[in-house]
């Protein structure tokens, strides 16, 4: 997608370890009319799919999500990071966190996931896929299916992407990072 490739361009930065920060308008600072056009895209992309809940996980899922949503007009899920301590009802599973190298556990309650639920995943970043991997284990606890996933940025040198795909997922990302090297963005 054009204008979010040119923006990580202009405003996206490197950080060592291929970490890519784009705080000024997706990760901390947010850019609305950029999120809103983004997740017209998205829906754009998934319009063959009879979706009927958006899933994501907190917390920077949540902002790309709820837009993907509203357009859509369907409920949006997010799993949480803090998992109770009545588990009663949930369903827990784990993810390994890339950006914090540790796992943590992610919950979502079984009255919002649900057998029979055909759901999008939508989150900010692809890198490793550990986050969708959760995600699509949710999702087969819950016996429902998982009609895509759809990411702003993929880190295409990470192997999520590929990983993903192999499954026979439609996955979706509106811009392919082909290399951090250096310090410099190469986009796909
Ligand atoms: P994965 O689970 O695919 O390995 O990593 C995806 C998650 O890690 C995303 O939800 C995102 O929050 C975080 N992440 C991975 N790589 C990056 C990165 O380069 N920059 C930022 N800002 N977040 C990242």
């Amino acid at each position: 997608m054009k204008q979010l490739k040119e923006r990580i361009l202009s405003d996206g930065k490197c950080f060592p370890g291929g970490i890519l920060k784009v705080d000024n308008f997706i990760n901390h600072q947010m850019d609305p009319v950029l999120m809103r056009e983004m997740a017209k895209e998205l829906v754009r992309r998934f319009s063959e799919h009879n979706i009927n809940k958006v899933i994501t996980i907190e917390a920077s899922g949540i902002a790309p999500a709820i837009m993907v949503g509203d357009y859509l007009n369907v409920p949006v899920l997010f799993a949480k990071k803090n998992v109770p301590s009545t588990m009663e009802n949930m369903l827990v599973t784990e993810v390994f966190s890339f950006t914090k190298n540790k796992s943590y556990s992610v919950c979502v309650s079984k009255d919002y996931l649900k057998e029979g639920d055909r759901v999008l995943f939508i989150d900010d970043f692809l890198a490793n896929g550990n986050a969708a991997l959760g995600i699509i284990d949710l999702v087969n606890q819950a016996g429902a299916t998982l009609e895509g996933m759809g990411f702003l940025i993929e880190k295409g040198f990470q192997s999520g992407g590929d990983n993903l795909r192999s499954r026979g997922i439609h996955i979706e990302s509106l811009a392919i990072i082909d290399s951090l090297d250096n310090c410099t963005i190469t986009l796909k």
